[in-house]
């Protein structure tokens, strides 16, 4: 009998916040507590799991599909991130965003935006808030010369993709912000910023009458026994006919891909909540989201609220942490952080209580790849979304339901097609040298 035993579970450091700011009770799932049977069982509910569930019930509305989540809904990744549901290429490892390849950039850029699509045509089916799905773009923001040719080169490579985008100004960055900080921007219209807890609990919901999905119910083993899967839970258990592990970096945590995945932690801190009038203090709009552009600088969001204030979110600071977990103390000390990038941004609204922190769990692959494969006959991976957690996320998602399926498209036979994940150096020496080159990214990053 074959046997994967979850070795970790996710753990979590700091409040989900998107969960937490929601004004309405988020939906519950109950808690597996019995010998259940599916045809496809989906371990983890994050961008990639909602979409392989969403993917199932669409290509065969009688399928009996399980989703297992070892916490709650929106409270791993998938409700930690910034919300850039981003169609452009944007991989962390570069100077400025740009694939090697224009042929590989196009491919990506298509493939971002059927997963748009997608997650769209979810919002419409289950009629999803749209204040939880804001098509509005994003904007590469730029504080210094050297950030500001980042730019003006990030700006070329759209132009030769032929893809639309805006050079902003100064001024036009004030007017959007109502800071000073920054010196220019470029703006591109594809990317959807969501309220990411907003919209994976409401797609789960909207799931719900099709598909059987239990919170708080880790995966803590999978087995295979003559023609079946077995996934052992805490209190229950599912016997399976094929299994999608969606469970981002926990893929290793039950054997798989091995000293192949970088094991990332990036931390945040959202603010109080600004009210009408204090946001109207604030100046620029209260719609908007910026990413840094140096991959390795500072995100910043400012979103509305229901009540019509907003809050701003501030992004920066990693960490290579194979063991899968981070610590108070790494948050705090990333928290002081971005409140000195907040200082440098909103000086002219004095001390600004920062209401939430938080830490979450990006997983990347050296070579840029995802894991999305079939690992053993009836057993596949959606995992390794890289830097573009929600469109790769859905994406993968998207590929291992077709897959169970037997289903050869456009998305599934680009994933079957990438390559393996490159092997990394034993994490001894990974973790030091990884940590030294990202503290040396980010000092450089400076203001950005
Ligand atoms: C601070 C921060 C900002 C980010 N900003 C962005 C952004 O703006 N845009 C973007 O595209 N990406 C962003 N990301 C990355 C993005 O959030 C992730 O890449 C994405 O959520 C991965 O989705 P996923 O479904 O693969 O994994 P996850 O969201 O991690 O979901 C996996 C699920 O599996 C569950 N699980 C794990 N093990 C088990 C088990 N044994 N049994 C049962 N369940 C299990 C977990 O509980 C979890 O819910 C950000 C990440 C962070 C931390």
């Amino acid at each position: 009998m074959k046997h994967y035993p979850a070795a970790r579970l996710p753990s979590h450091t700091g409040l989900a916040p998107w969960r937490d700011i929601l004004t309405v009770a988020p939906p519950s799932f109950p808690q597996l507590d019995h010998s259940a049977v599916a045809d496809v069982t989906i371990i983890g509910a994050g961008f990639a799991g909602l979409a392989a569930a969403q993917r199932l019930t669409q290509l065969d509305s009688n399928l009996n599909v399980t989703v297992l989540d070892a916490g709650k809904i929106a409270e791993g990744a998938s409700g930690r991130n910034s919300g850039f549901m981003i169609d452009l290429p944007h991989d962390l490892a570069s100077e400025n965003y740009s694939g090697d390849a224009l042929r590989a950039d196009q491919k990506q850029i298509e493939l971002n935006r059927q997963a748009i699509a997608f997650a769209k045509n979810a919002v419409e089916q289950y009629d999803i808030n749209r204040e939880f799905f804001s098509e509005i773009g994003k904007v590469n923001g730029a504080a210094s010369s050297h950030a500001d040719k980042c730019n003006t080169d990030y700006g070329n490579h759209l132009d030769q993709l032929n893809e639309t985008n805006e050079r902003l100004d100064a001024q036009s960055m004030y007017e959007l912000t109502g800071s000073r900080h920054y010196l220019s921007g470029i703006y591109t219209p594809g990317t959807v910023l969501i309220q990411p807890a907003g919209f994976s609990l409401a797609l789960a919901a909207g799931l719900h009458s099709q598909v059987d999905i239990y919170e708080n119910s880790p995966a803590l083993a999978i087995k295979h026994d003559k023609a079946n899967w077995i996934i052992e839970s805490s209190k229950g258990r599912v016997t399976s006919g094929q299994v999608i592990i969606a469970a981002n970096g926990h893929l290793e945590s039950f054997g798989f891909s091995k000293n192949r995945l970088m094991h990332i932690f990036l931390y945040a801190s959202m603010t109080h909540e600004f009210s009408r009038k204090e946001s109207k203090n604030i100046g620029g709009q209260d719609n908007w989201g910026i990413t840094p552009s140096d991959p390795m600088g500072t995100t910043m969001r400012r979103f509305k609220t229901p009540s019509g204030g907003s809050r701003i979110i501030t992004r920066t600071c990693a960490h290579y942490l194979p063991e899968m977990r981070t610590t108070d103390a790494k948050m705090q000390k990333a928290a002081a952080i971005h409140r000195q990038k907040f200082q440098q941004r909103f000086a002219h609204l004095g001390e600004t209580q920062m209401q939430y922190q938080w830490a979450g769990h990006l997983c990347l692959s050296h070579n840029g790849v995802s894991v999305a494969q079939e690992l053993e006959q009836g057993l596949y991976s959606a995992c390794v979304q890289n830097g573009l957690g929600a469109t790769r996320g859905i994406l993968t998602g998207i590929s291992a339901a077709e897959r169970c399926l037997g289903l050869k498209t456009e998305i599934s036979v680009f994933f079957e097609s990438e390559k393996q994940a490159s092997l990394l150096p034993p994490a001894l020496l990974a973790k030091p040298v990884a940590n030294a080159l990202l503290k040396w990214k980010e000092r450089r990053a400076t203001n950005e």
